[in-house]
């Protein structure tokens, strides 16, 4: 199929233990888009219909894309990712013939789990209002729509969608049956931001001096992206002066780098 707008991974080597904090959120994805795929004799054994898809929303980089590709390697499942603002950007008239090639895609590598990222591109209010192009993404949403409807019957692929801005969603998309749980993906507390820091300097090389919590402390507001972000910085910083460990003084300057970065206006990319 057409390259770029989808990535396709026959099971992501992304685990749980990789994603800090969310341990609620783990829980509620793993029980509505794992359990169904690895056990459903146990839906059927009670006789519920065994649920087909989860929306998680909440800030960029707080881990969304992550904890998908977590639950696709812990179901064992190939994992297609499919980006909302590529289908509708840069395939104009081919979005709703993309939506049927994925998920037909996806029932023939079943058990699979297709991923749309920023599906507000696709499904917004604001699509729906007369502007150039909105026929054609009208479009598509109606495919994704259909889609979404339709394959109920099959248990084994299922849908993960995600989105920034759940404010401008499309209130069809939200509607009973379509998605089966809302799930909040916030940005980190000072728990989830020690336990993501801990995650990507496990592998660093760290002076004794330097207490993860101080770092956490003096990083609220931070998303797992940007404590990803500190981490690597501070490491380049050790390098940089070829230190032979990473002091508190290396993640210092890595904090005003990044979040200093941060502070500045950004443009938004949408
Ligand atoms: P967007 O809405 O911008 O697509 P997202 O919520 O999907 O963002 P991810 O792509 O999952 O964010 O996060 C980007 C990177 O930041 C991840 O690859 C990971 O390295 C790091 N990261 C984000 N959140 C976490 C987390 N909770 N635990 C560990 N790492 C994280």
């Amino acid at each position: 199929v057409r390259a770029k707008t989808m990535e396709l991974i026959e099971a992501p080597t992304v685990s749980y233990d990789q994603v800090g904090g969310l341990e609620d959120q783990i829980r509620e994805v793993s029980e509505t888009v794992e359990l169904p795929l690895t056990q459903p004799e146990l839906f059927a054994e009670i006789g519920v219909e065994p649920p087909k898809g989860v929306l998680l929303f909440g800030p960029p980089g707080t881990g969304k894309t992550l904890i998908a590709k977590a639950v696709a390697h812990h179901s064992r499942a190939t994992f297609i990712h499919m980006s909302g603002s590529e289908l509708v950007h840069k395939f104009i008239g081919e979005g709703a013939q993309l939506v049927r090639d994925i998920f037909q895609m996806a029932r023939d590598k079943a058990p699979a789990i297709v991923f749309i990222d920023e599906i507000d591109s696709v499904g917004s209010i604001r699509t729906h209002d007369g502007t150039t192009g909105s026929a054609e993404v009208n479009r598509t949403m109606m495919q994704l729509l259909a889609e979404l409807d339709g394959f109920r019957a099959r248990g084994d692929v299922k849908v993960i969608a995600a989105t920034n801005r759940i404010d401008i969603l499309d209130p069809a998309l939200l509607r009973p049956g379509r998605f089966d749980r809302i799930i909040e993906i916030p940005m980190p507390n000072f728990d989830g931001r020690l336990a993501i820091l801990s995650i990507h300097t496990a592998k660093m090389k760290m002076s004794p001096e330097v207490d993860l919590r101080v770092i956490a402390k003096e990083t609220e507001g931070a998303s797992g992206a940007d404590l990803k972000s500190i981490a690597v910085e501070a490491g380049m910083m050790a390098i940089r002066r070829r230190g032979t460990a990473v002091t508190p003084e290396d993640f210092k300057r890595a904090v005003d780098k990044v979040l200093g970065e941060e502070m500045l206006p950004r443009v938004d990319e949408s």
